[in-house]
């Protein structure tokens, strides 16, 4: 098995799109370019660990260009619409989206694994974002401020921020890329895409369709490569004014020094740890259900996997027993295939992580209950499902965030101790309440330290609700009306009304 590879290319010449696998340019002010080195990699199909398409192996010199293009086009035709033009192009932008959802969630399985079945429904919901924000871009509205001063008027405007970093992780690339993209453009920024180096296509193919829509050249720029080379020098780019990120906290910290250098502001949007918490009222069969869907879905690789079990000791066995049971039902294999419900994982080296956790958690006295081994026959990165018993909160597979379908359960004697299991890790990314009393659901709904809190359901998401993390799951929120926000800038604009001239020595 193959992992994304800088040196080769399909034919071994070097030079982008003359072997037999489809290259994919990337997006730069309208233009499909290549990279100014001459560089592509080529991107692995992880079901059958093959290289499936190249893309460009970009640099610091096309991230300039693209940032280039992204500041011109906000002098361009683009920053002179109104909010009513840009709805008009984001509708459009998700009628394209939904009319070729199907091409688009083919891709995105072919570079992630991710169930065929699964990134159907992703594409199928991404136009909603578009939808959404094109319903905010012409209510942008600023405000006339009463001051204590009668000589003066006081308004504001909401500005666009201006050009827009949007890097991206694997996991679910263009959904993660819309909850940036459709609120970002509705503010009227313009936008450097950077797709994890596994999953570019997606992302690449959206610029045609964005640019179908009539959006201008240079509103939707997409560079390709590695972290360290092109998301790095998108990140220290003094020409970008706003970075939106998704990925692992490590990374989003790297990020946020290399904001810091600029003063550039920051969407983080990092890693989890989130518990379920389930009481021994709650309905069983659905806490099973919810908890199957928080760490199993997606081969357990979503930053909102649900990936620490809080039970109730009193129903402990019961409720691990219908997990397992489930677990050992779950059908493993082609992603594309309609009755898989749990694929490959994405990469190699998430493959290599989920199996050192198989073997550290056991060792520091985890009990495997179900799973915890590769499936060696299916080929490609494929490992059970795993649940984890007599796991202790200072354990490592308790305390680190996974990104595979492993759950760690842990047992818990009140309710004062399952808020503290809850909030005993720094990511504070989602989480959930299992109880049929309304009083405690919220309670501790209200007690857990977390961006989102779900009561008796899991993993449910829209564009109209607000979703980021506390603590080390990251900064700021996607989604809802909050988003639309972290892309403008607010000017408060003062004017004299009465003619008159004051004291120039007194602070008015
Ligand atoms: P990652 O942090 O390795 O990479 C994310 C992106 O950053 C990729 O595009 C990568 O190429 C780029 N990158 C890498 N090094 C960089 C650098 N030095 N400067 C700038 N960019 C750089 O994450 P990943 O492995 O692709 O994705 C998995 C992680 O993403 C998990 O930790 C998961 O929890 C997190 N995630 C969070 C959310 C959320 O909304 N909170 C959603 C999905 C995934």
């Amino acid at each position: 098995m193959t992992a994304p590879s800088r040196t080769d290319t399909p034919d071994g010449t070097g030079q982008p799109g003359t072997g037999s696998l489809p290259h994919f340019p990337m997006v730069i002010d309208g233009q499909r370019v290549q990279a100014a080195s001459g560089r592509s990699y080529q991107t692995v199909d992880p079901f059958v660990g093959e290289p499936w398409a190249t893309a460009a192996d970009a640099d610091a010199d096309d991230v300039d260009l693209a940032v280039s293009a992204a500041r011109r086009a906000l002098s361009g035709p683009w920053g002179k619409l109104t909010g009513f033009g840009r709805a008009r192009l984001l509708r459009r932008v998700g009628d394209i989206i939904a009319r070729d959802a199907d091409y688009l969630a083919e891709l995105e399985t072919r570079d992630t694994g991710k169930l065929a079945r699964e990134m159907r429904g992703q594409l199928a919901a991404i136009p909603e974002w578009f939808y959404y924000y094109a319903g905010l871009a012409d209510k942008l509205e600023g405000s006339t401020i009463p001051v204590d001063k009668p000589n003066f008027l006081v308004y504001t405007r909401l500005e666009p921020a201006g050009v827009v970093a949007a890097i991206v992780p694997w996991n679910s690339p263009l959904l993660l890329l819309c909850w940036k993209l459709a609120p970002a453009l509705a503010a009227g920024c313009t936008v450097v895409a950077k797709p994890s180096d596994y999953t570019p296509i997606s992302t690449l193919e959206l610029a045609a369709r964005v640019e179908e829509a009539g959006v201008p050249a240079g509103v939707f720029n997409v560079v390709t490569g590695f972290g360290p080379a092109v998301g790095k020098a998108l990140a220290a780019h003094p020409g970008v004014d706003k970075i939106a990120f998704t990925g692992s906290t490590r990374v989003g910290a790297e990020v946020a020094r290399a904001a810091a250098a600029n003063i550039t502001g920051t969407v983080l949007e990092l890693g989890g740890k989130s518990a379920h918490v389930v009481f021994a009222d709650a309905d069983l069969d659905a806490a099973c259900n919810g908890i199957i869907a928080g760490v199993f879905a997606a081969t357990g690789q979503t930053c909102m996997a649900g990936s620490r079990l809080l039970v109730d000791r009193g129903i402990h066995d019961q409720l691990v027993g219908k997990i397992v049971a489930r677990a050992e039902t779950i059908k493993v294999g082609d992603p594309t295939a309609t009755e898989t419900e749990m694929g490959p994982l994405a990469n190699e080296p998430q493959y290599a992580k989920v199996l050192s956790f198989f073997s550290s958690a056991p060792a520091q006295g985890a009990t495997v209950a179900t799973g915890g081994a590769a499936v060696t026959s299916l080929g490609g990165y494929f490992v059970l499902p795993t649940v984890l018993t007599n796991v202790s909160p200072d354990m490592t597979v308790a305390c680190e965030e996974v990104f595979g379908p492993v759950l760690a359960v842990i047992p818990f004697d009140s309710e004062e101790e399952a808020i503290e299991l809850a909030n005993g890790t720094r990511y504070g990314l989602a989480g959930a309440v299992w109880t049929k009393d309304i009083h405690r659901g919220h309670r501790v709904a209200h007690a857990l330290k977390a961006g989102t809190v779900w009561i008796n359901a899991y993993r449910v998401v829209g564009p109209d609700v607000p979703f980021g993390g506390f603590g080390l799951s990251g900064i700021g929120r996607e989604n809802g009306i909050e988003a639309v926000r972290e892309y403008t800038q607010t000017k408060a604009i003062w004017v004299e009304l009465s003619g008159g001239t004051r004291d120039p020595f007194t602070l008015g």
